[in-house]
């Protein structure tokens, strides 16, 4: 019997390479509000053929060990609190594919990754897709961050799924390269020059394809070192860069900072 991947190898219709996303998402009202952020993540999906399914590696998944999501009805999780009743309403109605989490499985051959039946999907995913496929009509899988690995090894791990970019699956990082929770200003209309300089640095880097130095970022100075107070929601954007292929394009976008201390730059790959 051909598994579900297989299925997909044979179709002649099979879209071109997807290309790859990391999306800042910042702040989880996003999920339910309209303004330049989402606009500017629902352009990113312009020009993409609809994906067979999203593989998202969100900032807010980590865990022991990776885990991939593999339940056919991934529940939507409310991982904040203080927000208006509204957010805490929002429905994502995805389907997961418990047949592309055995690929992912199968097919990572140097690291193990585990199947994941009650995990859902968290804010970093759905506050996202709500605005990239409001129909919720593509299945959805998510990816957990080992917060036992260092850097290194997220980029190495990532490198591993590019296959599923030539089997229709859309993958995003979903974090923030500049994320100082500690800092942040909901009343800020002015960013903080250290974010300013980190996203500038970021950027550069991310334009220059200076992927060693974006992993080794603990040496990339103090503004860097403000901006990356903890790994999470830095990592997903590695994810994204181990992903491009040499010569694709890159576009980055949502370059700007919010709420003082949070980069919403996001970059498109492919
Ligand atoms: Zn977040």
């Amino acid at each position: 019997m051909l598994n579900e991947l297989e299925k997909l190898k044979n179709l002649k219709d099979f879209p071109e390479r997807m290309p790859v996303l990391f999306i800042g998402h910042g702040n989880p009202m996003y999920g339910i509000e309209e303004n330049d952020f989402t606009r500017g993540w629902q352009k990113a999906s312009e020009n993409v053929p609809k994906p067979r399914a999203i593989l998202v590696v969100s900032a807010h998944w980590e865990t022991p060990g990776t885990r991939i999501t593999a339940m056919p009805k991934p529940r939507v999780i409310y991982d904040f609190g203080g927000f208006p009743q509204a957010l805490f309403e929002a429905k994502y109605d995805a389907s997961g594919n418990p047949e592309i989490a055995k690929e992912v499985v199968e097919n990572i051959k140097r690291k193990l990754i585990e199947l994941d039946e009650s995990r859902g999907l968290d804010h970093g995913t759905w506050t996202v897709l709500r605005h990239l496929y409001p129909k919720a009509d593509v299945p959805v899988l998510q990816l957990s961050l080992d917060y036992t690995k260092p850097a290194e090894y997220h980029y190495e791990l990532a490198k591993e799924l590019g296959f599923l970019r030539d089997k229709g699956v859309l993958i995003i990082g979903s974090g923030n390269m500049v994320h100082n929770l500690r800092l942040i200003n909901f009343r800020a209309s002015e960013s903080l020059d250290w974010a300013i300089s980190a996203n500038n640095k970021f950027k550069d880097l991310i334009s220059g394809g200076e992927h060693d130095k974006l992993i080794k970022y603990k040496t990339l100075g103090s503004d860097v070192a403000l901006s990356v107070p903890s790994a999470e929601h830095y990592l997903p954007l590695l994810y994204a860069l181990a992903l491009k292929n040499e010569g694709e394009r890159i576009e980055i976008f949502n370059d700007a900072i919010d709420l003082g201390s949070i980069s919403m730059t996001s970059v498109k790959i492919g």
